[in-house]
């Protein structure tokens, strides 16, 4: 029997790999729904060739565009934020949650209130919104199996033993393209360079992310929620090769590593066939033409941002929600030219330290710290360029 998928961010990169998974395997998979935020051509292109149900534009003036783009398809089409939730908490075997940012949180709340199977990419989700929706996770027998290839390695390596067991996890950083650059360096790097990873090809946010390594530090909030450990069992150490994934060491002092090819499609083809495994045309691992991996501890002077987000799990309450909104505002406006590279990690401290908001009790409190923080985290931006 063929699994039905929604692929919330279908456009994206992520939604590309897995599309691209399906695709070469169209008696296991068939295509529920799937998404975007405003990209209408490639997402009605993607409907048309996948055979979708249903494709929901995020954005709500492009209905009328989207349903002339699928005319005569037989897929239907949606828009707005409602439309967005019920997509994703539609009948479906699987739901790919991989939207860029927070806002993917509804509709991934969605298909977790709905019990749904959901394979976790939208990391930022799960940043914000944490316990609130590994509970809800529990209370409506929903599963989430990560994608991040180090999560999903840490979920691989675990292999449902139970949490008495592990005594710590060890998340692999790339280091980024610049792990060996100077402060000088990093201070005067372009979105063009800060965007170009050295070994994985991702969306520009996710990109930037792991050039300030506020990526390994949104993924240190992610390992705490999914796999309930505190801050100081989760270690972060620099793998310039992007060969070993994760580890889990046990309390018998053995470490389970996952390793495989730097290619996403790895992580999502275990979370498409679980609990079986599927064929992927990744590229297989030649260990003595590697010849060497290397470690190194990561660099706190350089990268701030791993700090920043270590205090903000540790600290709780509304700080990951904090941490998570400045971050995608300040990302945003270097994208966009407004600020310089290591302002990112400096809007995020600033303002996390004028940050008072209390603990979010529900999703719509998360929503409004998050607003209210992008509010403070523009006003701080624009303060520091007038
Ligand atoms: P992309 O930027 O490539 O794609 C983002 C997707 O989300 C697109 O389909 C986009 O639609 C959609 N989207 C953006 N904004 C909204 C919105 N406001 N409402 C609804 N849909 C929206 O991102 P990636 O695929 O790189 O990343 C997706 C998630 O997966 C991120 O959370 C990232 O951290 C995580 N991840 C990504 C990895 C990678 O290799 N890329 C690896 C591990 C995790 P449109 O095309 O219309 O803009």
């Amino acid at each position: 029997m063929s699994k039905s998928i929604t692929i919330l961010g279908a456009t994206g990169s992520i939604g590309t790999s897995t599309l691209d998974l399906i695709e070469r395997n169209p008696d296991d998979f068939t295509i529920r729904a799937v998404t975007a935020a405003s990209n209408v051509a490639a997402l009605a292109e993607i409907a048309r060739r996948t055979k979708a149900e249903l494709a929901v534009v995020a954005d709500e003036s492009l209905l009328r565009e989207l349903e002339q783009c699928l005319s005569g398809s037989g897929c239907k089409a949606a828009a707005g934020e409602t439309a967005l939730a019920d997509a994703a908490a539609g009948d479906a075997d699987l739901v790919i949650a991989a939207i860029v940012g927070c806002a993917g949180l509804k509709p991934t709340m969605a298909a977790v209130e709905a019990g749904r199977t959901v394979a976790l990419a939208n990391k930022e989700a799960l940043v914000t919104a944490g316990a609130l929706m590994t509970d809800a996770a529990t209370r409506n027998g929903a599963t989430i199996l990560p994608i991040d290839s180090e999560h999903n390695a840490i979920f691989q390596c675990i292999n449902g033993a139970s949490s008495q067991g592990i005594s710590r996890i060890i998340l692999t950083a790339s280091g980024g393209p610049f792990r060996t650059s100077s402060m000088a360096a990093i201070d005067n790097a372009t979105p063009a360079q800060a965007v170009a990873h050295p070994n994985w090809s991702m969306g520009a946010k996710i990109s930037i992310d792991s050039a300030t390594m506020m990526n390994k530090g949104l993924e240190l909030i992610e390992a705490h929620y999914l796999f309930g450990l505190p801050s100081e069992r989760i270690d972060i150490v620099v793998h310039p090769q992007s060969v070993i994934h994760s580890l889990v060491e046990f309390v018998d002092g053995s470490v389970l590593a996952q390793l495989g090819a730097p290619d996403m499609r790895i992580p999502i083809a275990y979370a498409l066939a679980w609990p079986k495994r599927m064929e992927t045309p990744a590229e297989r691992l030649d260990l003595a033409g590697l010849a060497r991996l290397d470690f190194e501890a990561p660099d706190a002077m350089r990268f701030p941002a791993l700090r920043l987000a270590r205090s903000a799990l540790e600290a709780g309450g509304a700080a990951p929600t904090v941490l998570n909104a400045a971050n995608e505002v300040a990302v945003e406006r270097f994208l966009a030219g407004t600020i310089g590279f290591t302002d990112i990690a400096r809007i995020v401290e600033q303002t996390l330290n004028r940050d008072v908001s209390p603990a979010p009790r529900s999703i719509d409190d998360v929503i409004a710290i998050d607003q209210a923080t992008r509010r403070r985290a523009s006003g701080l931006i624009e303060e520091a360029c007038s």
